[in-house]
């Protein structure tokens, strides 16, 4: 049982190809149809907030991942259910394949990209690590058909990277190949075509100035950000931390779209003690921009929107929700307006 053969899929994607029973909160949909590699030996790397480190998890069977466990099948009852899911429902525009941090996965996650494209027809994105995919990877995985290539650096500064997932934690994960990683990913998919994505988790211990540094280099680069908000898994080392405060959630939110329309730039924004105070535009601007709810909508490749991967149902029923996957009402607009000036921490 091991990829390409088989993938894990998400709870959410499991639910939205009739693999298990169950229903979105406010009738969300999926738009995108996640699926992970998984080997007998399980991940190479210890990522602290991961329930997949290799220092904590007990075999290959990935039990909490993002939230929830992701149960395996095999890669061709997937890949018919996933396109007799989109020519039901053309609200499934793509499918996303996580690679794990394995020597094996270059040549497998080339596999699965040709495999799934020839028999979906949709949009692909892959997830990979710059420790074991090299430029030449990069390249392959484009020839294969992806359309996106994300580098999930989730850490906003050097030193939380080597701490939580790199030499402090004798994890194989390096910041500077990463950073090259980005690189390479840009000059394979092409500078300015946003086909490379970076993924950062907010609440790892960064400041909002860190966290907005951090992503106006990545734009820099010629890669756009995807935001999750840190939540920490069953059993991962990290698994009595908070959440990180809903308001600095939505500041960071803000300041990154502002950044990803070319409405603001790092430079342009103000931070008193690490915190976001002015986001470079007129209050009655950015006051328009946050009553527009897009700001707060998942953030990721096109028709990627994680339903509820960031909360818990009771907080989602609370109007917690960190990603709205959909756009979000005018009482949805009213509840994050008050959060994003709220001072208090939760
Ligand atoms: S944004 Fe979504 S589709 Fe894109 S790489 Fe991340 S999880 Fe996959």
């Amino acid at each position: 049982m091991a990829s390409p053969d088989t993938v894990r899929l998400s709870t959410a994607a499991a639910m939205t190809l009739g693999f298990q029973r169950g229903k979105f909160y406010r009738n969300a949909k999926l738009g995108c149809i996640n699926l992970l590699m998984e080997y007998d030996h399980g991940c190479r790397a210890n990522c602290l907030y991961c329930g997949q480190a290799s220092g904590v998890a007990e075999g290959p069977e990935c039990k909490s991942l993002i939230r929830v466990a992701w149960p395996s099948y095999p890669l061709t009852k997937v890949i018919a259910a996933t396109r007799k899911a989109a020519e039901r429902d053309p609200f499934i525009q793509r499918v996303c394949v996580s690679a794990l941090t394995s020597p094996e996965a270059p040549k497998d996650l080339v596999r699965i990209v040709q495999a799934v494209k020839a028999g979906t027809g949709l949009r692909v994105s892959t997830l990979i690590t710059p420790t074991v995919f090299t430029r030449e990877d990069m390249a392959c995985i484009r020839a294969a058909g992806a359309e996106n290539i994300t580098v999930a650096v989730d850490a906003a500064t050097v030193e939380l990277f080597d701490a939580l997932r790199g030499s402090v934690t004798g994890g194989l994960h390096r910041w500077a190949r990463y950073m090259e990683g980005i690189a390479d990913a840009v000059s394979v998919m092409g500078n300015g075509a946003r086909a490379v994505g970076v993924h950062l988790i907010i609440g790892l211990g960064e400041s909002e100035e860190e966290a907005v540094r951090f992503i106006q280099g990545c734009y820099d680069r010629g890669a756009r950000v995807h935001l999750f908000s840190f939540y920490p898994e069953k059993k991962a080392a990290l698994q009595n931390r908070s959440q990180p405060p809903i308001s600095q959630y939505r500041r960071i939110q803000l300041a990154r779209h502002l950044i990803d329309r070319g409405l603001s730039r790092f430079d342009a924004m103000r931070f008193e003690g690490g915190r976001l105070t002015a986001f470079g535009l007129p209050q009655e601007e950015v006051l328009a921009i946050l009553r527009g709810g897009t700001p707060f909508m998942t953030t990721g490749c096109s028709g990627c929107n994680r339903p509820y991967a960031n909360e818990t149902p009771s907080q989602a029923l609370e109007g917690k929700l960190r990603n709205y996957p959909f756009a979000p009402n005018p009482q949805d607009i009213g509840m994050i307006e008050s959060q994003i000036v709220e001072r208090v921490m939760e």
